[in-house]
């Protein structure tokens, strides 16, 4: 499989010393109207998004990033997700500060902590991100200057975690978490690994994909030293997936580090089945396993950003059978006021009589299933039960 290198701006005059250093990418950041618009050509529904977007999002994004785009045409995939436009000012739809109920209290038991499923819990290291995905959907944290957690904050937070047993994963998340030091994070890891019941570790993170020069041999170290660590990326696009992120990602599946990818479905960026099943083969190929396929939240300014329901459902169903399961992503739909996630799959079910159900599957074959009359458990099922219990009823013991 060929991928293709990013084109390294011409209008940014730097070395490859400069262009590899990530934090050369931060510091050269394009942030301002002026700054974009010195490499991009911009549309006047574009200025009207830099002059209007300062209530709503702020704007940034890493040259890399940025060259990835094109320079002339505003409706390029990539510029949609990174360009501020005039629609975002318009809320048509629902649209929400905080979509998934993050505020909530009973959602929200400590600063930077969010608790809503039983086993796992959102750790917000900091509300920086290298590029401001005009569709966020945590406007109300992100961009924010909150920066790192403070130290009370932080200690807080462990202290939580700590204390509730039923906590088998931590998620670090922001903003980006990879926009902190390597030592500040290794020492998040090192703090979270004095904590038994924490077995797993995530890092959401945008990193490999707007800034790959990020995921050094060094990072790479620190997050294998703490294993397991799971690494879940945020490609949106095929032409994202290029020789540079290829090699981060890469790099951290041979260190040991699992990377799995989350996608939004995103109206004139990759809502079409040839678009989803490009980018869900090269992932694969780079030994990223394509996890969740999101329907876009009703964050406020998105609307123009969004697609429905039923595209969504349409796009999925043609890309099942077709495409390996390896490459298949789940459809989840984040119900809005912290409703949390739904998956929704093709329905293959026809209908059902008694035990006997019948189907008509992805290429229209039609058959039935037959169901035996009885089942038991399984008769070592105590060993396991305390464990279940503990963790059903972890989330209601806060
Ligand atoms: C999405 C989400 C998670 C992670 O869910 P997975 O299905 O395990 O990927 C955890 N906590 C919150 C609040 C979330 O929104
Ligand atoms: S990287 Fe994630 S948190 Fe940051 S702006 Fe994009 S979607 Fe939001």
């Amino acid at each position: 499989m060929k991928l293709q290198f990013s084109s390294v701006s011409p209008r940014v005059a730097c070395t490859p010393e400069e262009w590899n250093d990530w934090r050369w990418q931060f510091r050269m950041s394009l942030k301002s109207e002026e700054d974009f618009g010195r490499y991009f050509s911009l549309a006047p529904e574009e200025v009207q998004g830099f002059h209007s977007q300062k209530n709503i999002f702020r704007a940034q994004t890493t040259p890399y990033y940025a060259s990835l785009a094109d320079q002339k045409n505003p409706f390029d995939p990539i510029r949609l997700i990174l360009m501020p436009r005039v629609e975002e000012t318009q809320s048509l739809h629902q649209e929400m500060l905080d979509p998934l109920g993050e505020r909530k209290p009973e959602n929200h038991p400590r600063e930077r902590l969010i608790h809503r499923y039983s086993d796992r819990v959102l750790f917000l290291l900091t509300d920086l991100c290298s590029v401001y995905c005009r569709y966020c959907t945590r406007k109300h944290f992100t961009a924010n200057d909150h920066a790192f957690v403070r130290n009370n904050d932080y200690l807080q937070a462990l202290d939580y975690i700590r204390t509730h047993s039923g906590i088998r994963e931590v998620i670090l998340s922001g903003g980006d978490p990879l926009t902190i030091s390597d030592s500040h994070l290794e020492r998040v890891l090192s703090d979270l690994r004095t904590i038994e019941h924490v077995e797993i570790i995530r890092i959401h993170t945008r990193m490999p994909v707007v800034a790959p020069m990020r995921i050094s041999e060094d990072l790479c170290r620190i997050i294998k030293k703490h294993k397991p660590v799971y690494l879940i990326t945020h490609f949106n696009h095929p032409r994202e997936v290029t020789v540079e992120s290829a090699m981060a990602v890469e790099k951290l599946v041979d260190h040991g580090v699992p990377v799995l990818n989350q996608m939004v479905l995103l109206n004139g960026v990759n809502n079409h089945a040839a678009i989803v099943q490009a980018l869900s083969r090269r992932l694969l190929y780079v030994r990223v396993k394509p996890y969740y396929m999101f329907q876009c939240d009703p964050s406020l300014g998105s609307d123009h950003l969004r697609t429905s329901i039923e595209e969504s459902l349409r796009i999925q169903r043609e890309l099942w059978g077709h495409v390996s399961g390896l490459a298949m992503p789940t459809y989840i739909v984040d119900i809005p006021e912290g409703g949390g996630k739904a998956a929704l799959t093709p329905n293959f079910l026809t209908g059902h009589q008694g035990s006997v159900h019948r189907f008509k599957g992805w290429d229209g074959v039609e058959a039935e299933y037959h169901s035996p009359s009885d089942t038991r458990p399984p008769m070592d099922l105590e060993s396991y039960q305390d464990e279940w219990n503990e963790l059903k009823n972890s989330k209601a013991s806060l």
